[in-house]
């Protein structure tokens, strides 16, 4: 049965059920370890909160893996929706950077209502993903065929399709990966490749060497 709409969640069940769809979403282990990471919370504190989350019928545990129920990936969708619609908003229409977007989406996306929700929608142009190019639910986003950055080889021309939320995460890259101009929709050019898995590439004018844990996780698309 789906929570009646009005239903006011704490913002922390909110906080986790982002997160758990986010590592989903990354292809990443949804336990409890991934998510003391990625909400820097301490582990007894998640084991705590996923025991009540567990009782209110938001998640599931099965042998130390935990999947957000029905109810619980409905209200994981909405907060993954107003963050990455707020991002869009703070990036596009406020001229924040990426960095400093990602980090106000997570306070706005506990307190955007259905009314402002609908309102930034339409001044936005209905975007289907976030700056950043992660599909914001209940959009109609359509997956390009995208690969991984360091799957291509020098010479490869691709077009920046996604960074996706693991990145979003880790401290610095989002404001490198910003600097050198590798957003969604702009062109490149791989201009070498490194045994160590740095991939090089041309890219706005710039040339720069992209590390192996972002260059693995970074989707393009062939251009
Ligand atoms: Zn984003």
């Amino acid at each position: 049965m789906a929570p009646p709409a009005t239903r006011e969640w704490h913002p922390a069940f909110e906080e986790y059920c982002e997160a758990i769809f986010e590592l989903r979403e990354d292809d990443l282990d949804v336990i409890q370890a991934r998510i003391a990471e990625r909400l820097d919370v301490s582990r007894p504190a998640v084991s705590e909160m996923i025991r009540k989350m567990d009782k209110a019928g938001l998640v599931t545990v099965d042998a130390g893996a935990i999947k957000l129920t029905a109810n619980g990936a409905e209200l994981a969708e909405s907060v993954v929706r107003r963050h990455r619609l707020a991002e869009r908003f703070l990036t596009d229409i406020l001229g924040l950077s990426w960095a400093d977007a990602h980090v106000e989406a997570g306070r706005w996306e506990h307190v955007i209502s259905p009314t402002v929700e609908t309102a930034m929608m339409s001044v936005l142009g209905a975007p289907t993903t976030c700056p950043h190019g992660n599909p914001i639910p209940g959009t109609d986003y359509d997956a390009p065929d995208a690969v991984s950055l360091d799957s291509l080889s020098v010479g490869s021309r691709f077009v920046v399709s996604r960074i996706p939320e693991e990145l979003e995460f880790t401290p610095g890259i989002l404001d490198f990966l910003e600097e050198s101009s590798l957003l969604p929709g702009n062109k490149g050019l791989v201009t070498a490749t490194s045994p160590d898995g740095t991939t090089t590439v041309e890219v706005g004018g710039n040339r720069v060497g992209i590390g192996a844990f972002a260059s693995g996780r970074i989707l393009v698309t062939a251009a």
